[in-house]
């Protein structure tokens, strides 16, 4: 196993494992992800693509294995560390906050150090600060680059979720990140919403350089947007490659169909 990182890699997993008890839920995991690629992550459910961003992200460090970050070894550090370097992510399962408007979800992003459990009122205290000219500037500008403004003043329960996962996004991007991980973004949209987020994502690295990693269901989107892919089953990497060659490959054709996994899409 090599343990120094490749120079040009934004991302890189030596041999990354994380056990939870006595489930392992990924292991053996090598990963390289170059600067601007866009870089996806497939499996069947339980297959540990979350847990990998966990990983990375350090909500769960890994046991076993390192992860370097544009050459820095970031293996445990804790997840605000990781953010301030220019890391953003957004969750699988919606995680905006309901009773405050689309402008102010968004507003949140720019405060990487954020805890769940702040309030409105520290929010309005946080904007008095003299950068608030600066987050607002950004904010309007990923707005407008969404396309949100139609929705900016509305409350956020009330959007489709093909809205509240765009919101998602644009919270993410106001962070002003060069490496962004979008956990299943298109999940539980339509067709025409599923396009639109993935010309975003498209636009996301081709207009502002980011580098994404991507975890999708919709295989159409991910040979679609992805330049390469790498497929897990049951915690360990099944393939990794063009995503033609990787959703050809026999032992990813039979993840997908084998007993008791959902079919992508
Ligand atoms: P995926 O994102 O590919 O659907 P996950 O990474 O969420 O898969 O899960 C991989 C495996 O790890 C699953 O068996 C899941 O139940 C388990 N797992 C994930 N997170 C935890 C946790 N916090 N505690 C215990 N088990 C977990
Ligand atoms: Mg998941």
């Amino acid at each position: 196993m090599t343990v120094s990182p490749t120079p040009s890699a934004v991302l890189q997993c030596n041999g990354v494992e994380r056990r939870f008890g006595g489930l392992v839920a990924v292991t053996d995991v090598d990963l390289r992800i170059d600067r601007g690629e866009i870089f996806g992550l497939v499996g069947p459910n339980g297959s540990g693509k979350t847990t990998l961003v966990n990983a990375i992200t350090g909500f769960y460090p890994p046991q076993k294995g390192r992860i370097f970050l544009d050459g820095e070894d970031i293996t445990g550090m804790k997840p605000h560390l990781v953010a301030r370097r220019q890391v953003a992510r957004t969750f699988q399962n919606l995680a905006l906050f309901n009773g405050m408007s689309v402008l102010d979800n968004i507003l949140l992003g720019r405060h990487v150090h954020l805890q769940p459990s702040i309030s409105k009122t520290v929010l309005y205290w946080w904007l008095g600060q003299p950068q608030e000219i600066e987050h607002r500037r950004v904010c309007e500008e990923i707005i407008e680059f969404l396309q949100l403004q139609g929705v900016r003043d509305e409350p956020v329960e009330s959007l489709s979720i093909g809205l509240k996962k765009r919101v998602e996004l644009a919270r993410a991007l106001v962070a002003e990140p060069t490496f962004l991980i979008l956990d299943e973004p298109m999940a539980g949209m339509n067709q025409e919403e599923k396009e639109y987020m993935a010309r975003f994502v498209l636009d996301a690295r081709d207009e502002r350089g980011i580098t994404v990693l991507l975890i999708e269901h919709h295989m159409d989107v991910v040979t679609g947007i992805c330049d390469r892919i790498m497929a897990l089953n049951y915690g360990e990497v099944i393939g990794t490659g063009l995503p033609r060659d990787v959703v050809a490959n026999p032992r990813v054709i039979e993840a997908y169909l084998g007993k008791g996994h959902q079919h992508a899409a």
